[in-house]
């Protein structure tokens, strides 16, 4: 009863074919927001359900709430979810391979690692480096706080240091938390006037926390802080974390995939030097949620840190050439996750996301232009594709905004202050929209 016959099978997927279908036809007019409700479904029945009743039901729930696949979601961090990846999903959990070890399907591990050696290359990462496709960018930090502390401090000293600064992604204060540091641990470097880390300050805590008897062991450079999009000099970081024998982690969980254009790689110098990167490509990309990566100077400091074995896993072989996975990070069992990037860079071809991702680079600095040119805002330093910016009633301007039901912003703090936030990612987000963004606030602001 639990295999259906081809027949039956055909009939689901048409089912869920046209639900697809009409949902993603359905995005451009689509509400930017909707409320919703979180009232529990009744439990699963002992007797079968109808799929298209079960659907519908679905439908409902999905329907209440923010647009996040739709081109008016420049909140957070748009991931529109290309549907060439959403089929590479489709297509992976069908066949319901094995990953976690290699031998069990060698040349489909292969293909996902020739993503992370590519990847690499375009990090400017050397040989020995390597990596490993996570959930997200908070799991590729877990690791790579893990792998610093293994490899800077040997066993745990609960007096390892970490350097951050106030625009430092809190998963990294969560990682240390799981890693057995405290918050006394993490040190919070000043910025500059542009908000990046204040290096030389960074230098004086380091030689006063060594001089009290602290184990400074670990630095990170956030490219494309989630706030703003600035990328802190990581060049500058890399040359102090160096001297000082610190891991250096650069977080380019949002900034990572500006690596992959020209004018991107300009910003981000130095970020070939870092110890390990973090990236989301769920975030720059466009891929569905649930896709990030670690990449790392030394894919053997990173087995070291997560290799285990148990005696059930003794029929498999571990030379295939090929990493397994289950010895890079926490998990064992994991689906072929290497397809929903693979498909979609191999079908679309990678001029295709350096061209998208310049196009939002292009939009947020139209966005950015165009917001100064109206008298009663203020807009503020920014990079990449975040655009920040205050009215004298910033709560009540977002408020309007989203409640217009066309466009969904977020907000953040800046020197205290609200600050109102776009962020331009979506691969469904084009000029058209953002002038009409432009027309609303314009608007709103008069
Ligand atoms: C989004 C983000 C994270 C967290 O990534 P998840 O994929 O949500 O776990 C970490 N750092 C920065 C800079 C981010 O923007």
């Amino acid at each position: 009863m639990l295999q259906p016959d081809r027949e039956t099978r055909a009939e689901w997927t048409k089912t869920v074919t046209a639900f697809v279908e009409e949902f993603i036809e359905g995005l451009e007019a689509a509400p930017a927001s909707s409320p919703g409700t979180a009232l529990l479904p009744p439990p699963p029945a002992e007797t079968p359900g109808g799929l298209a009743d079960l659907l519908d039901r679905f439908s409902g729930a999905a329907s209440q709430a923010v647009e996040t696949a739709g081109p008016r979601y420049l909140a957070y961090f748009p991931a529109g979810g290309l549907y060439s990846s959403v089929l590479a999903e489709f297509v992976a959990q069908a066949t319901n391979r094995y990953t976690g070890v290699a031998s069990t399907a060698p040349a489909l591990v292969a293909m996902e690692h020739s993503v992370i050696r590519w990847l690499c290359d375009e990090f400017g990462l050397p040989a020995g480096s390597g990596g490993i496709f996570t959930t997200g960018a908070s799991l590729a930090t877990l690791s790579a706080v893990h792998t610093a502390r293994q490899d800077r401090l040997g066993a745990h000293d609960p007096n390892g240091t970490i350097y951050v600064t106030p625009h430092t992604h809190h998963c990294v204060a969560k990682a240390a938390h799981i890693t057995g540091f405290p918050p006394e641990r993490i040190r919070v470097v000043p910025t500059d006037a542009h908000l990046r880390m204040d290096v030389p300050a960074a230098q004086a805590m380091i030689a006063e926390d060594r001089a009290g008897g602290l184990r400074p062991f670990l630095i990170i450079g956030t490219a494309g802080a989630t706030s703003t999009g600035i990328v802190d000099p990581l060049d500058e970081i890399a040359t102090l974390a160096h001297r000082e024998s610190l891991w250096f982690h650069v977080d380019g969980a949002y900034g990572g995939a500006f690596q992959l254009t020209e004018r991107g790689r300009e910003i981000l110098t130095g970020i070939d030097r870092a110890d390990s990167i973090a990236w989301d490509p769920h975030k720059s990309l466009f891929l569905p949620y649930g896709t990030g990566v670690l990449l790392v100077r030394s894919e053997a400091l990173l087995r070291a840190a997560h290799a285990a074995d148990g005696d059930y896993l003794q029929d498999l072989d571990h030379g295939t050439g090929v990493p397994d996975y289950s010895d890079l990070g926490p998990e064992l069992t994991r689906e072929f996750r290497g397809l929903r990037i693979w498909l979609p860079l191999h079908l679309h071809g990678v001029a295709a996301f350096r061209a998208a991702i310049d196009e939002k680079h292009d939009l947020a600095d139209h966005l950015r232009a165009e917001l100064a040119k109206i008298e009663t805002l203020e807009v503020l330093p920014s990079d990449l594709t975040v655009v920040v910016f205050r009215s004298a009633d910033s709560e009540q301007l977002l408020k309007r905004i989203n409640d217009s039901g066309k466009f969904f912003l977020s907000s953040t703090r800046l020197d205290g202050k609200f600050t109102l936030r776009i962020c331009v990612l979506s691969h469904r987000t084009h000029r058209e929209h953002v002038d009409e963004l432009i027309e609303l606030i314009r608007r709103l602001s008069a």
